[in-house]
């Protein structure tokens, strides 16, 4: 007998009529002998519109209390896929994470899973019904409910299937795998039939939001092998998983995009030894991330001009923090927040030389200005003003035979 994780996403379960649907899939796999653990998002809209409510309250909406409103779309959901599962004369039931409970540590609105307690959950299991669990949602060691960050619902079918030791995890979404690059965005991207762990984790936090890039971070520390596929076709999807045998035939494997970055400039900087940890001591101590950091050098040795990224939330942020440093001097400060982050990924990389200048060289044809540049073994990533995005990885994706 095989157990299985089936996580169905908002746009699964983003109607009645495809709550049904899901629901058919879940009792196909459960006529098959398999015990299944069911986990849901809530329906697609749901959450950014409770986000939205307590934003017209308060843009610092208690955190305790935002995390009790947005997980409560999967509530929803759990119901009524447990009663539609019933309907179809399946033996379900739906379970809060403080009824199993998903116990989570950290901060409101941001925590992880860490310990769920499986004793209930399994007995059932045994007897023959279908657990609904919703993802998203944890509880504190004090009792408080919890959300672990948007998207999360991955990370929540990926601890289930750990925690459970399942046979499989199957992400269920509304595109038919991992592709090259977002296919509602660029028609000629093409389905990936395996992906490893790491090129996915590179994609998934560059921007290909797919799968969250904590869910994928967690299969990939404990070998979890993930299936992404749609609810809607029959088409094989995609595995993630330890993919030993690499294509170094292939320098790029996908393409990624984010518009969540916004690029700070400090012109005429005073360079002397720890103006950069002057610069950054305050960002870090208000848990303000830096990604990319570019810092020219000075003709003459007395100035110097910085440039950095962080999330585009943190700008406003960043900036009065700066401002109200009184350890650095600089001649004038600049933010933009109309950039985006345009990434290739690719295990192959390594070793293929020239992909860096490929990628410069082709960007440059379609005379796209690059505003800041970062490298790793597997992944380049270039800051470029918004307007040209698509343009940008349309090229890309051209250049590097992804079409
Ligand atoms: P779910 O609600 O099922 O969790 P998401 O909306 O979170 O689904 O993720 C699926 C979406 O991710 C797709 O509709 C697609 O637009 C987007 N996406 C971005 N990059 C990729 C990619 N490389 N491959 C597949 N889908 C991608
Ligand atoms: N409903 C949550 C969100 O929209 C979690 C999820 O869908 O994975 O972020
Ligand atoms: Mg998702």
């Amino acid at each position: 007998m095989t157990k299985k994780v089936l996580k169905f996403g908002g746009t699964s379960v983003g109607s009645i009529q495809r709550i049904i649907h899901a629901s058919k899939i879940i009792k196909n796999e459960h006529d098959k002998g398999n015990k299944i653990l069911v986990v849901v998002s809530a329906m697609a809209g749901t959450t950014n519109n409770l986000v939205a409510h307590s934003e017209s309250i308060s843009k610092k909406f208690n955190k305790r209390e935002l995390d009790v409103l947005l997980t409560s779309g999967e509530q929803v959901t759990s119901a009524l896929m447990a009663g539609a599962l019933n309907q179809l004369g399946v033996k379900a039931k739906s379970w809060m994470n403080w009824q199993i409970p998903i116990i989570t540590e950290g901060e409101n609105t941001n925590a992880r899973i860490i310990r769920i307690i499986t004793e209930n959950v399994n007995k059932y299991l045994d007897s023959g019904g279908v657990a609904v669990i919703p993802g998203f949602q944890g509880v504190s060691k004090l009792g408080d409910i919890t959300s672990i960050g948007r998207g999360g619902s991955d990370a929540t079918a990926v601890a289930i299937a750990k925690i459970f030791q399942t046979d499989s995890c199957e992400i269920y979404t509304d595109v038919d795998g991992v592709y090259s690059s977002d296919p509602n965005k660029i028609p000629l991207a093409k389905k990936i039939d395996k992906i490893s762990y790491e090129e996915m984790l590179e994609l998934s936090s560059l921007g290909a939001k797919v799968m969250q890039s904590s869910a994928v971070q967690t299969a990939m520390m404990n070998n979890i092998p993930i299936q992404v596929k749609s609810t809607f076709t029959e088409r094989k999807g995609t595995e993630i998983n330890n993919n030993d045998i690499i294509d170094y035939s292939k320098a790029v494997t996908g393409v990624a995009y984010s518009k969540d970055d916004a690029k700070i400039t400090l012109l005429g900087v005073e360079d002397k030894p720890g103006v950069a940890a002057d610069i950054f001591e305050p960002l870090s101590n208000n848990q303000i991330n830096v990604d990319m950091v570019i810092q020219n050098i000075s003709t003459d040795g007395k100035k110097t001009d910085v440039t950095f990224t962080i999330k585009r939330q943190d700008s406003k942020n960043a900036i009065s923090l700066i401002k109200a440093n009184k350890k650095i001097k600089y001649e004038n400060i600049y933010m933009n927040d109309k950039v985006s982050k345009i990434s290739i990924v690719g295990a192959g990389m390594v070793a293929t030389p020239g992909v860096t200048y490929k990628m410069f060289r082709s960007l440059s044809e379609e005379k796209i200005n690059l505003l800041a540049i970062s490298t790793s073994e597997i992944k380049i990533s270039v800051i470029i003003d918004e307007k040209s995005t698509i343009s940008a990885v349309k090229k890309l994706h051209k250049t590097f035979n992804l079409d």
